[in-house]
């Protein structure tokens, strides 16, 4: 099994604040590898290191082993990484399909290509991938109108059309409704296990982490407090403490 990414000993501080501390990870090809940590730990902070949204202070992040750190976004989108927010980016005025045709840019040469028409097989993949998600029935519909759940998963499908090799996610499952979240970890597992697609996802949310990941590492003050199976993870007394201490919550928000 080789690592699609590797981040070896990346350091990241804003002004006087540390939030990245000689960080070094792996995130393995075809699995979904979890990020967790308290607020404020540094987590969403190395996600902007390693798409190339700011440049990192020190150490090396390569990405199917070519160094990215100095990349930015728009061309490492290009090599197959994008990652969701925590907060839904969907355009909310416009249906859920011209939503899907317009997240295409990522991986083509440039917005130009957003005022072609689109082909039939772009149309028919809007639409399997809407299916994959749940959203079929509901394609038409102005996306603002959706449940928020709802965006989220379109969110989601508007990343897999660009047929990436590796989506990073911050917080899936952060604001969604308790009873819907099951179906989101499972439309994410089936990304990897159907699409072939690899997941870094960062969560909050213990049992979400516990369902979905098959390894994780934890963040405290912004180092790397501890790395495993979730199983490991979630029993390792240092991470307990560092849960205790900081504003995680084990069982939900
Ligand atoms: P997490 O995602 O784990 O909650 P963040 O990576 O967002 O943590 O933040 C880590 C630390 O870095 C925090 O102390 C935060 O205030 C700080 N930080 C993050 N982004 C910036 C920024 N753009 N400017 C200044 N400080 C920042
Ligand atoms: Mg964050």
């Amino acid at each position: 099994m080789s690592n699609l990414i590797e981040v070896r000993n990346v350091s990241k501080s804003f002004g006087g604040v540390v939030a990245n501390r000689d960080i070094s990870l792996d995130v393995p090809e075809g699995r979904v590898t979890g990020l967790i940590g308290p607020n404020g730990s540094g987590k969403t902070t190395l996600f902007n290191s390693i798409v190339g949204y700011h440049p990192i202070d020190e150490g090396s992040i390569q990405f199917e082993g070519q160094e990215i750190s100095d990349m930015m976004v728009p061309e490492i989108a290009r090599l197959g990484m994008l990652r969701t927010f925590q907060q839904t980016r969907i355009y909310s005025k416009m249906d859920c399909v011209k939503n899907m045709l317009i997240s295409l840019p990522h991986r083509t040469e440039g917005y130009s290509s957003m005022f072609k028409p689109y082909g039939a097989e772009t149309m028919e993949k809007a639409d399997r991938l809407l299916e994959f998600v749940g959203l079929y029935s509901k394609r038409h519909l102005i996306s603002g109108d959706l449940s928020f759940g709802q965006q989220k998963l379109l969110e989601f499908a508007m990343a897999l059309m660009n047929e990436p090799k590796v989506l990073l996610l911050d917080e899936p499952t952060a604001g969604i409704n308790p009873t819907l979240i099951n179906g989101l970890i499972d439309r994410l597992r089936r990304a990897t296990t159907e699409l072939g697609i690899t997941l870094f996802v960062i969560e909050h949310n213990m049992p979400v982490v516990m369902n979905l990941a098959d390894n994780v590492y934890c963040l405290a003050n912004g180092r790397l407090l501890a790395h495993g199976t979730p199983d490991e993870v979630q029993n390792d007394e240092r991470v307990i403490n560092a849960y205790l201490g900081g504003h995680l919550e084990m069982e939900d928000h």
